[in-house]
């Protein structure tokens, strides 16, 4: 492993709390759409309009977080549940985009280029090692596409707030439902919820 790419292993690891496959494969998939983009400080200014759509919500994703300094929270992480390991990183400034999936069968590669890997003290160990060192090729594809960001899901000021008129609660970034002459959250209109509403006691 070379001293940047440990480096940034470390501090995924750190975010992430533990030592796995998807944190060596987390960070070389952003230091790949880095590269790519052209972007070498992602929280400096070149990485300012730095927006990634993730696949999965599993282990890479938090790699990725701690080598791009991207958050949910900022909006510069969006989170599409596909169940795939890949990640599109867009650079929205200057509409470029690349996608970088992880390619099926790595695993099953590192893990025989692992077995040629002396001085590990557990086939784990030389595991992530040999993932952290096969080719890019034989690990990940790389292409570029294109990604139209909605001026609604960019970062910065929310453009538009409403009050939903059935449960009163406010809903931010145009994510209401109209219709009938309501303006309704999206529970409320389509009758879908995570959760149920549990009746309190003082409610009976
Ligand atoms: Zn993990
Ligand atoms: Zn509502």
């Amino acid at each position: 492993m070379n001293e940047d790419f440990k480096a940034l292993l470390g501090e995924a690891v750190r975010f992430h709390g533990h030592l796995c496959g998807g944190q060596v494969i987390g960070v070389r998939m952003a230091m790949a759409g880095l590269r790519e983009l052209g972007i070498k400080e992602p929280r400096g200014k070149e990485g300012r309009d730095l927006v990634i759509f993730v696949e999965i919500d599993r282990c890479p994703v938090d790699a990725i977080i701690a080598v791009t300094g991207r958050t949910p929270g900022r909006r510069s992480i969006k989170m599409m549940d596909y169940g795939k390991q890949a990640a599109t990183f867009v650079d929205a400034g200057a509409s470029r985009a690349v996608r970088v999936s992880v390619k099926t069968g790595c695993f099953e590669k590192a893990a025989l280029i692992a077995r040629t890997l002396a001085g590990f003290q557990d086939e784990q160990q030389a595991l992530y090692e040999a993932l952290a060192a096969m080719d890019e090729e034989e690990l990940l594809s790389i292409r570029r596409v294109s990604v139209a960001i909605e001026p609604r899901d960019l970062p910065g000021e929310a453009l538009q707030t409403v009050v939903c008129q059935k449960c009163g609660e406010t809903v931010k970034d145009m994510r209401q439902v109209g219709g009938n002459g309501l303006i309704l959250c999206k529970p409320c209109a389509l009758g879908l919820c995570y959760y149920k509403e549990i009746p309190s006691e003082t409610d009976a």
